[in-house]
């Protein structure tokens, strides 16, 4: 059965941040020079916003240059962050850092919580509103290619096969999409941009991309527990000094608080769970209480890119072009993604207008791989370049170069830091076997319970414990 086929100018595949803004700047130029450009966006979830992890703080600097006017059109940012503290935890106690010992670029004073699923949701809407073609529910399977081997579009995954590879009755071929650009806008570790970025060598002469796992579950709190606008985050416990990662609460909303937890997923011992040192952390005197009384109302867990500047690859290859997390441009210490995400999307928007209005097609759209160089992310991404590499030398001393680092950057001095470190290996490398590390023994023990269990790795000593609390 053959696949039936659409033509448009540009095919967009997922519809987050980077995907939706690139195809809003795409129909706006377009209105912009009375020219028709038509524009699809797939979008694997069943609707927008469907598979983003809600609860974040955003900064506005790139939905500020995509609509300017946000706010009259009421996009759903009303948290502006009123308080920033960042604490290290140790097992029973929380110092918090005085802000002002934090590195400028670390405050969030500006930015605003909002759930970034509702903000995808109105972004879907404004797309629309421009005359975007936007097919939720259909998930890109296929990268197509022309006989050239530029990318000629991308196909959607066949239904109705059954486990032996037979066709069923209802049977439905994928659909070609076919577009003169196809931008892909996966997202974090997207299938379809790994395989691209094989077949056009994306990564050579990069580093390795590093990865995080972010576990988040927003939670309905106890009014009297909620400081709308509060910002927290920590170091430290239950995380040892050789294994990355972090927490957030952020307090937004109707009593709505997102906590997370990202752990870096180059830590050693292959026995350490990052749910259960998730759980573990909001067990913490200093964290327990504010869920007391609160209700758990959605949970999740993505990837996150941590490789930053070092590793972000070639964007543009013949036919399309890598944009937002599918690339990995996510700021790791700031643990924010979406500016970024945004104002890459509008970039490639712009170079494949202006190839379109060229007549060009199929080709490689490298003004936009020049572009986002002396555009703000890539300031973005500079300033905090050693950061994530430093923590080769332990949370401690990769802590503190790291924050000397983005304190010079931040006082205008980056000419006297001049370095840049190498992630070294990849993450999958980093794990040693399991047999030279001891297996933690979780119990289950009540919430209030301080007993702990010990778990050792040849590499280093752990402790943990699984609470019975449902969160
Ligand atoms: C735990 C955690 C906390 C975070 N906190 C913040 C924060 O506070 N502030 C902030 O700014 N950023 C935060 N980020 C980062 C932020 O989520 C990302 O930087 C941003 O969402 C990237 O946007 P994107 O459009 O590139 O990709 P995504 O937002 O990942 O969107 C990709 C979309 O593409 C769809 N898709 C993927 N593959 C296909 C396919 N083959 N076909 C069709 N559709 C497809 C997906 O379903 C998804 O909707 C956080 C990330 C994590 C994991």
């Amino acid at each position: 059965m053959t696949r039936e086929s659409m033509d448009y100018d540009v095919v967009i595949v997922g519809g987050g941040p980077s995907g939706l803004a690139a195809a809003i700047r795409l129909k706006q130029l377009a209105a912009s020079e009375h020219r028709e450009v038509s524009v699809c966006l797939l979008e694997k979830g069943a609707e927008i916003g469907a598979h983003i992890l809600s609860g974040a703080v955003i900064d506005p600097k790139g939905l500020s240059e995509l609509i300017p006017d946000w706010q009259a059109q009421g996009a759903p940012l009303d948290t502006p962050v009123t308080e920033d503290r960042f604490m290290v935890l140790t097992t029973d106690k929380a110092y918090r850092i005085p802000n002002a010992l934090l590195p400028r670029l670390m405050d969030n004073h500006g930015n605003y919580i909002a759930s970034l699923g509702n903000v995808c949701r109105w972004l879907g809407t404004q797309a629309e509103a421009l005359g975007v073609e936007i097919y939720p529910g259909f998930a890109a399977a296929e990268v197509l290619f022309d006989e050239r081997g530029a990318v000629a579009g991308v196909a959607t995954g066949d239904v109705g096969i059954a486990k032996d590879g037979s066709h069923k009755p209802d049977y439905q071929p994928g659909m070609e999409l076919r577009a003169k650009y196809t931008l892909f806008a996966e997202g974090c570790r997207g299938s379809l941009s790994q395989e691209l970025m094989k077949r056009f060598n994306l990564r050579d002469g990069v580093d390795p991309q590093k990865y995080g796992i972010g576990l988040k579950e927003l939670w309905q709190v106890e009014p009297s527990r909620h400081r709308k606008g509060l910002v927290v985050h920590s170091q430290g416990w239950p995380l040892d000094s050789r294994t990355g990662g972090g927490s957030f609460l952020y307090h937004y909303g109707e009593n709505l608080v997102a906590v997370g937890f990202v752990v870096h997923l180059n830590y050693e011992n292959p026995h350490l769970s990052p749910y259960d040192e998730f759980q573990r952390f909001k067990t913490h005197p200093a964290i327990r209480d504010t869920f007391a009384g609160g209700k758990r109302l959605a949970y999740g867990a993505r990837a996150i890119n941590e490789g930053g500047l070092q590793s972000v690859p070639k964007l543009a290859f013949p036919g399309g072009a890598l944009v937002g997390c599918a690339a990995g441009f996510l700021n790791v210490p700031r643990i924010k993604g979406s500016h970024n995400a945004m104002k890459t999307g509008m970039l490639a928007a712009e170079a494949a207008f202006a190839a379109l209005g060229t007549g060009r097609a199929h080709d490689a759209l490298d003004d936009y791989d020049a572009s986002w160089r002396t555009s703000w992310v890539y300031a973005d991404l500079w300033k905090v370049r050693n950061v994530k590499p430093g923590l080769k030398w332990g949370m401690w001393a990769g802590t503190i170069h790291g924050g000397f680092h983005m304190w010079m950057n931040d006082l205008g001095l980056g000419a006297l830091v001049p370095w840049t470190l190498r992630h070294g290996k990849p993450d999958s490398e980093t794990l040693k076997p399991a047999a030279r590390c001891r297996a933690s023994t979780i119990r289950n023990t009540t919430a209030r319970s301080r007993s702990t269990s010990s778990r050792r790795c040849s590499c280093r000593t752990r402790t943990t414990k699984r609470t019975s609390r449902r969160t």
